[in-house]
């Protein structure tokens, strides 16, 4: 199935010059929503994944479902302060200022296989974070699924060599 014409691309947002990918307009569609899941489970479903983790707030939407279509849990990774239990942090760098993300130390066991789930990878930032994250934990990564990838910002790149799977690439 071709998922494209279902993101709506917004010209200008949030700042002059990115034309932002919208998947509000695919999560809308009930039948679409789940074609984009059943794809994204068919592809990875063969990668022996024990927990599936996705950072706030679009990789719930994605990776949530994905753990319950592979029968597998799920580990929220938030905003620093966000996260009731002890937490592990890691900080990155933003387009403007700095941002931290959180997981709970307990949520990944040593030697689970992990696999990592976004709406949308850019320029890799937040899935580098991400993959630190999950190896303090001594979680090992064994790839990341997104609907969307940007190839031209090669955020592929700090995946160090894990598998990937997108539905659209712009
Ligand atoms: P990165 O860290 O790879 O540069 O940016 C990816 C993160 O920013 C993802 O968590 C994603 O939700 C968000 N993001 C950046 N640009 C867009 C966009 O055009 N559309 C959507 N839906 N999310 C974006």
């Amino acid at each position: 199935m071709d998922f494209k014409p279902y993101i709506r691309v917004i010209p200008d947002f949030p700042v002059p010059g990115i034309r932002f990918k919208d998947i509000t307009t695919l999560l809308n569609n009930g039948e679409v929503y789940r074609a984009a899941i059943d794809e994204l489970k068919e592809r990875v479903k063969d990668w022996e994944i024990d927990i599936v983790a996705g950072p706030e707030a679009r990789g719930f939407v994605i990776g949530a479902p994905l753990a319950l279509a592979l029968g597998v849990g799920f580990v929220p990774i938030r905003k620093s302060g966000k996260l009731p239990g002890e937490t592990v942090e890691a900080g990155y760098d933003l387009e403007y200022g700095k941002d931290t993300l959180a997981v709970h130390k307990d949520a990944i066991k040593p030697g689970q296989r992990v696999l990592i789930a976004d709406d949308l990878l850019a320029t890799g930032g937040t899935i580098a974070t991400t993959i630190k994250l999950i190896e303090q934990l001594g979680g090992e990564i064994v790839g990341a699924s997104f609907l969307i990838e940007l190839s031209y910002l090669d955020g592929r790149d700090k995946l160090k060599g894990a598998r990937l799977e997108s539905l659209v690439q712009y």
